[in-house]
């Protein structure tokens, strides 16, 4: 279960209205029962129900079962699509260690906001459902042009694009700090295209001859980048 409090020896963790009726009422958990925590800090924890209500509860947490496991620092960028499709690329990329979740405005971009809210709640569902002990952050949306803007110098860009086939860069040695680019479901732009194609820390990367759609391209990305790069 994940919660916003802090968890350690002696905590007692208050739990919400929701939480107490997914534990008590669905789960149906009494007093003394065990209960895995974690809050994306301070890795998973057991922890024991010390009180039962109907609107909700407190666990006390007993020890520590896992350490914090930090992702490697990748970062997905993507730009945005249809509501359930956005949905899944935040919950595959939450579920295969992305450490930052960005959704990003291109030129043939449709969206004009983005649910944050809503999105980083499918990130902590993913990282509940998955075991792991670190949530992602959703970032706000943000416009390509200006990220590129302020890109930190430190961090390499495997920039995704149908139009690369066969003129991929390679990844190079596995480290350092990443960030993968997928374009919306109208593809990157030609002055996207040119301006990304010369950045210093951008590899264009192919996924093959086929066009995916953009949430199985972002899903294809983050396991080459794995293969290649990840621990
Ligand atoms: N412009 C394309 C079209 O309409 O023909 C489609 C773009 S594709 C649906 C969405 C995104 O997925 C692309 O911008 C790219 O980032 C990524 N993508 C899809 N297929 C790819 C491939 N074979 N290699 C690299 N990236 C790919």
């Amino acid at each position: 279960l994940y919660v916003e409090h802090p968890l350690g020896p002696g905590q007692s963790v208050p739990l919400t209205r929701e939480q107490a009726h997914y534990l008590f009422g669905v789960m149906r958990l009494t007093v003394g029962a065990p209960v895995a925590l974690f809050n994306g800090r301070d890795g998973e924890w057991l922890a024991r129900v010390a009180e039962a209500g109907k609107r909700g509860g407190v666990l006390d947490c007993v020890e520590q079962t896992a350490p914090l496991r930090m992702p490697p620092d990748l970062w997905l960028l993507f730009a945005p699509i249809k509501k359930a499709r956005t949905d899944f690329i935040v919950e595959k990329a939450a579920e295969m260690g992305a450490a930052r979740i960005v959704p990003v405005q291109t030129d043939f971009t449709n969206a004009e906001r983005v649910r944050r809210d809503r999105l980083q709640a499918h990130a902590v569902e993913a990282a509940e459902q998955c075991g792991g002990t670190f949530v992602p952050e959703v970032a706000d949306l943000v416009r390509l042009d200006r990220l590129l803007a302020d890109w930190p110098e430190d961090r390499r860009l495997m920039f995704c694009d149908e139009a690369l086939a066969g003129a991929s860069r390679a990844l190079g040695a596995a480290g350092g700090k990443w960030a993968i680019l997928i374009g919306p479901e109208g593809g990157f732009s030609d002055a996207e295209r040119a301006r990304l194609g010369a950045l210093p820390f951008a590899h264009p990367v192919s996924l093959g001859p086929r066009i995916l759609r953009a949430d199985t391209a972002a899903v294809a990305a983050m396991t080459v980048w794995q293969q290649a790069l990840g621990d």
